[in-house]
């Protein structure tokens, strides 16, 4: 399997990214893991994943150094994401984040360039250094991630804000508040969304998901786990992008085979009985 085998979607500026790519949230806390980690993100790579979304955030540029072990000798075929923090999203901020991160990753340039969440720096200034990133060729196409939908149309009609590649937020089975508005908005005007968390990343949020009897009966049906069934709804959703982050190569490898899994009308039906879709408008999940 390799990335000629993964299904595609068009960013705003025609560039064509896996929908399925590799999460790095935990990863480089733990200098005896990172060979671990950087291993883990080379086999998805090898599999096909080759979107790799990290932040500067994250281990504070450990889990960055992790990708750039990763990712020595085969840049070209990464499509590297990245955030700067919010209180780091003004035009200079933004210039000397944005080199930090280069310098941990090893890399001249990174593919997509996202604001972490919404701060105080008013978006202006934000989407400034982004245009000026993207001039000096450090990255090339930009995003946000955390924006609610009122959030995102005030953006999109800022200087700049037209340009605005993805909006990474909050999606799985138990988070569908998105489907109300902010996922068909972002459909309708082309910005892929980038489901972050899509297997509800740890803990008892994570066995409330993994383990309902309704998402068990849809993975007994097809034989496969019920983290794969999660998954491959994400995937099944028009316009997504899923970043699952896996060390454990089992766990690498049934992401990747989740995107193979073709959920029948009923398998939808079920899953939308058991994880209801929203009716009303919510405030956006975050973590
Ligand atoms: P996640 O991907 O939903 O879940 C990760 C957890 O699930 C890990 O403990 C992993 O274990 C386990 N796992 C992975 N694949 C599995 C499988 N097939 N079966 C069973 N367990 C599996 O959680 P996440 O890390 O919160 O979200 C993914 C990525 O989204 C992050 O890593 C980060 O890059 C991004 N993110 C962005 C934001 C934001 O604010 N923009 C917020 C949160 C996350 P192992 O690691 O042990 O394999």
């Amino acid at each position: 399997m390799n990335t000629a085998d993964m299904k595609t979607l068009a960013l705003p500026s025609g560039r064509r990214v896996p929908v399925l790519g590799q999460g790095t949230w935990y990863m480089g806390e733990d200098p005896a893991s990172a060979a671990r980690e950087a291993q883990a993100l080379q086999l998805g790579m090898d599999l096909g994943m080759t979107l790799i979304d990290t932040a500067e955030m994250y281990a504070e540029g450990g889990a960055e150094q992790v990708v750039g072990k990763a990712i020595a000798g085969r840049r070209d075929e990464a499509f590297i994401v990245s955030k700067v923090y919010p209180h780091n999203a003004h035009v200079s901020g933004m210039q000397a984040a944005c080199e930090r991160s280069l310098k941990r990753m090893n890399i001249d340039c990174i593919d997509l360039y996202l604001l972490h969440w919404p701060g105080s720096v008013p978006m202006e200034d934000t989407l400034e250094g982004f245009e000026r990133l993207r001039g000096a060729g450090k990255i090339r196409d930009f995003g946000v991630s955390n924006v609610d939908l009122y959030g995102m149309e005030e953006t999109l009609e800022l200087p700049g804000g037209a340009g605005l590649a993805t909006n990474q937020v909050l999606y799985n089975l138990l988070r569908r508040g998105i489907e109300f508005d902010l996922l068909p908005t972002c459909r309708q005007l082309g910005i892929p969304v980038m489901a972050y968390s899509p297997l509800e990343s740890s803990g008892s949020e994570q066995r409330a998901l993994l383990g309902h009897p309704g998402l068990q009966a849809v993975a007994r049906r097809h034989d496969v786990s019920s983290a794969q069934v999660a998954l491959a709804w994400v995937l099944a959703q028009e316009g997504v992008i899923a970043i699952p982050k896996a060390v454990d190569p089992v766990h690498v490898r049934a992401n990747r085979a989740a995107l193979d899994i073709a959920l029948t009308a009923q398998d939808m039906a079920e899953l939308d009985l058991a994880f209801p879709p929203p009716r009303r408008a919510r405030a956006l999940d975050m973590r």
